[in-house]
C-alpha cells in the first residue's frame, strides 16, 4: 500500500515531523468547509489502514473521521429527532491497533443550542445548525482522543452576541462596546468547554 498525495479516505489530516511543514495538513475528507478546503461528503476511517499509514507517513498524530465535520449543520435531522451517534466502534479498534497513539478530532462543536436560540431570537438565520453532542465528546475525551478542534461554537458565540445588541441597540456604532461583550463571551465558552465538557482545564 503506498500513500502518495493523499491519505486514504478517512484520515483527513496528520501531523508529522518529517512529512508536514504546518502542523496539520487538513485533506479535503472529512465533509464541511475549513479556510479553502471543503468536502461535500465525508468518509468514515477505515481502522485496517491506519497502522501501514502512521508506519510510512511517520506522522506523530492522526485526526480520524468518526462522524463530526466542519460547520454548524453537521447533520440534517427533523424536528425532536437526534443526529447520528459518533462511531465509537472505529476510535476503539483504532485505539486496538495504535495503543497510546495521539488521535485527534475535527468538526467537533456541539453547535451551542443557546447561541444559535439567540441568533434567530435576534433576527438571524440559523434554524437547522446542530453538533455534536456534549455527551458524546465527553466520552471521545476519555478516550485515545487528545485533541478535539472546535471552530463553529467560537464563531457562534461571538456572532450570538453581536446579533443581540444590535437588534437591541440598532444605533450603536462604539466597536467598544460590540466587540468587547462579544469577545467575554468568547473566552466564557471557551471556559465551560475547557472544564465542562472537555475535562483539560489545568492539563496544559
Ligand atoms: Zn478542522
Amino acid at each position: 500500500m503506498a500513500f502518495t498525495m493523499a491519505p486514504p479516505e478517512g484520515m483527513q489530516n496528520f501531523v508529522s515531523h518529517r512529512v508536514a511543514r504546518t502542523p496539520e495538513t487538513p485533506e479535503p475528507i472529512l465533509a464541511g468547509v475549513e479556510d479553502e478546503v471543503s468536502a461535500a461528503a465525508s468518509h468514515y476511517t477505515q481502522p485496517h489502514e491506519v497502522e501501514e499509514f502512521v508506519k510510512q507517513t511517520g506522522v506523530d498524530s492522526l485526526a480520524i473521521s468518526i462522524g463530526t465535520s466542519h460547520g454548524a449543520f453537521k447533520f440534517k435531522v427533523k424536528p425532536g429527532e437526534e443526529p447520528p451517534p459518533l462511531r465509537f466502534d472505529i476510535l476503539e479498534e483504532v485505539e486496538q491497533r495504535l495503543p497510546g497513539f495521539p488521535i485527534v478530532l475535527h468538526g467537533a462543536s456541539t453547535v451551542m443550542p443557546e447561541y444559535v436560540d439567540l441568533i434567530n431570537r435576534f433576527g438571524g438565520r440559523m434554524e437547522k445548525a446542530v453538533g455534536i453532542s456534549e455527551e458524546q465528546l465527553r466520552r471521545a475525551a476519555r478516550s485515545a482522543v487528545c485533541k478535539i478542534n472546535i471552530d463553529s461554537d467560537g464563531r457562534l458565540a461571538m456572532t450570538a452576541v453581536l446579533q443581540k445588541i444590535f437588534a437591541e441597540n440598532p444605533g450603536e456604532f462604539d466597536p467598544r462596546k460590540y466587540l468587547g461583550p462579544a469577545r467575554d463571551e468568547l473566552i466564557k465558552m471557551v471556559r465551560y468547554k475547557n472544564e465542562q465538557v472537555l475535562m483539560s482545564a489545568g492539563k496544559a
